[in-house]
């Protein structure tokens, strides 16, 4: 709840009063009565209640959005409240429902500010007596590096895609090329002050994730069409990023917050009441619109060595999760960027599976040739199986056969077809063989009569590391990476697979990915080397791994010629300071909503619309 008095400072008690006289500016001919209390409000331009409308501009106020009203002392109950200047500043509000100036007060009757300015109001008491009030309204908004206001209710702060770079500290109104740095500006009318502020920062449960004491507030412009009676104050340029190696390089740790995407800012008064904030989402401006929060739904997978065997990292089935958590807590940060999230990944289901057995058979591996006839004979759980080719068969049409006789033996067969290679005939084609309670079954190849169509078993043997694609099979991915994808496969391209594996055959790669565009039935995975699991920030390999995925694009910004080594999906570069390749530009944002967003042809992102946070109290 709310109704804290907080901005509230008796000028003088009622008894014994000092007759402070009101300014002689007020309009009208009659002087107001003496004021007897002055009270602070802050203009309720925030989101508190998160249905994107300015808490002060709602025909009734919720509960949520109550937190920044401030409740009048009982005294005033039975009294009216007349405005005799400045009534455009505040308004009052009764259980959340507007009230009229000159009606009898309720017990628990609220002021709302609206507008900075100075607002007097004459109480009248039944019994004739009389007082005024004056009300300060101050305004706690943010300006944009271009000095543009930030609507606090609609739009959103967003995380820092720009590495660090000095600005004038003293110059308030500098424009600065940082689309998302924002200086809180503070409106107040002439003569009155809110006094130092602070500025925290909250995650998107709520709880508190960082702050700057005493951020240090410098006159500044209030804008061409602003009143003169106000005078306004703002801060340095704040960047909200997402870890201490942005926090605290020496060029902006003066002016940098932590903060993750469905949290807010908060700025707060020096006693710590909070002021206004605004909420943390994607950014404000790009090609595709303004970009609020997305969800990406992945799956952690960590392979065993072996079935039965210890995991690929972390020496535990326990480490294992906390290893491939935090892997995923730095990617998750990372995009959020581009207002995405994994959502809390300390939740997050990950999954420590064993190696599939030899289960997959494979028609037509190397070049999908047709078949010219034969006889394949094979053992399966222990029992033949053989099945037959004719001349002339593609490999689709010998997958069906073999799923016919499997299933006629009592087994589950699933068909999936490949990407055609750069080099292929025609797609291959791989049958998973399961055994009637759903197990991956052992397959073994015994002969095969065929002269031209390959038939190999797909199986996964880590001891020797996880074969990878080449060049030419990088669309269809290697028997072996089929086998382990088809194995964990929940068969929703809407998720996104990232399976560890303890490392990759023939060295040097710590990460791939397979993507939407490539045409191949295994698509939205990542493969993670346990080397792109402890790199961690120096590489963000799962970041960028997932960024091919979520982008649909193969290449690298370094492929076209614009080598850009701040930028995440860089292919080469590896620095662990904030200069290091972990940025987004805009247009990455919004190519990531045209190809993954909810309108896209497989939808990996899915919208979250920002709930009301409960922010902390001190
Ligand atoms: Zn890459």
């Amino acid at each position: 709840m709310s109704g804290v008095s907080a901005h509230r400072t008796a000028l003088a008690e009622e008894k014994g009063a000092k007759k402070v006289r009101s300014d002689a500016s007020v309009g009208g001919s009659a002087l107001p009565p003496p004021v007897t209390e002055r009270i602070a409000l802050i203009a309720d331009r925030d989101d508190d209640d998160a249905d994107d409308v300015p808490d002060g501009e709602g025909a009734v106020v919720s509960p949520a959005a109550r937190v920044d009203l401030v409740t009048l002392d009982a005294r005033y109950a039975g009294a009216t409240l007349t405005p005799a200047r400045g009534r455009e500043h505040a308004r009052l509000v009764a259980n959340g429902k507007l009230f009229g100036w000159g009606e009898r007060l309720p017990a628990g009757a609220q002021l709302q500010g609206l507008s900075p300015g100075r607002t007097v109001i004459v109480a009248r008491w039944p019994n004739g007596r009389e007082t005024s009030l004056a009300i300060d309204v101050h305004g706690v908004g943010v300006r944009d590096g271009q000095g543009r206001a930030v609507d606090m209710a609609r739009e959103r702060a967003s995380l820092q895609r720009t590495p660090p770079a000095r600005v004038d500290l003293d110059d308030v109104d500098q424009a600065i090329d940082d689309p998302d740095a924002l200086r809180i500006v503070v409106t107040s009318p002439e003569g009155a002050s809110i006094g130092p502020i602070t500025v925290e920062s909250v995650g998107a449960d709520g709880a508190s994730l960082d702050s700057t004491a005493d951020v240090r507030l410098v006159r500044t412009k209030c804008g061409d069409d602003a009143p003169a009676e106000l005078s306004c104050l703002a801060t340095v340029p704040l960047r909200f990023v997402v870890d201490d190696v942005d926090r605290r390089h020496a060029l902006v740790a003066a002016r940098s917050i932590k903060a993750e995407v469905g949290g807010a800012i908060v700025v707060r008064d020096a006693k710590g009441d909070k002021l206004q904030a605004i909420r943390v989402a994607g950014p404000r401006r790009t090609a595709a619109g303004p970009i609020g929060r997305y969800r990406l739904a992945i799956r952690p997978i960590v392979m065993r060595l072996a079935p039965g065997g210890a995991p690929s990292v972390g020496g535990t089935d326990a480490g294992a999760i906390a290893a491939l958590r935090q892997e995923l807590a730095v990617a998750s940060a990372t995009w959020g960027q581009c207002g995405i999230t994994f959502g809390p990944v300390a939740q997050m289901d990950v999954k420590v599976v064993n190696p599939p057995p030899p289960y997959l058979v494979a028609l037509g591996d190397d070049l999908g040739l047709p078949a010219s006839g034969g006889s394949v004979r094979l053992r399966v759980e222990g029992r033949p199986l053989t099945f037959s080719t004719k001349k002339g068969w593609s490999t689709r049409q010998a997958a069906l056969e073999l799923a016919r006789v499997a299933e006629k033996a009592g087994l589950k067969a699933a068909i999936s077809e490949n990407a055609r290679i750069s080099s292929g005939a025609a797609p291959s084609v791989d049958v998973a063989l399961r055994r009637a309670d759903g197990q991956l079954a052992s397959a073994e190849l015994l002969s095969s009569s065929d002269a031209t169509m390959s038939v190999s078993i797909g199986g996964v043997d880590l001891s020797d590391g996880l074969q990878h694609f080449g060049d030419t099979d990088s669309v269809a991915g290697t028997l072996e990476e089929r086998a382990l994808v088809k194995a964990v496969d929940d068969g929703d391209p809407r998720t996104i697979e990232v399976i560890v594996v303890p490392f990759f055959g023939g060295g040097g790669r710590i990460g791939e990915s397979f993507i939407g565009s490539d045409g191949s039935s295994m698509r939205n995975v990542v493969i993670l080397d346990r080397a792109g699991v402890r790199a961690q920030r120096t590489s963000l390999t799962l970041a960028h791994e997932l960024g091919h995925v979520i982008l649909d694009e193969p290449g690298h910004p370094d492929d076209y010629g614009i080598d850009t080594p701040t930028l995440l999906m860089d292919s080469d570069a590896s620095d662990a300071s904030p200069f290091g390749p972990r940025r987004l530009l805009a247009d990455d944002c919004a190519r990531a909503v045209r190809q993954s967003g909810p309108r896209s042809r497989i939808p990996l992102l899915t919208e979250w619309k920002l709930s009301a946070l409960k922010y902390p109290t001190r």
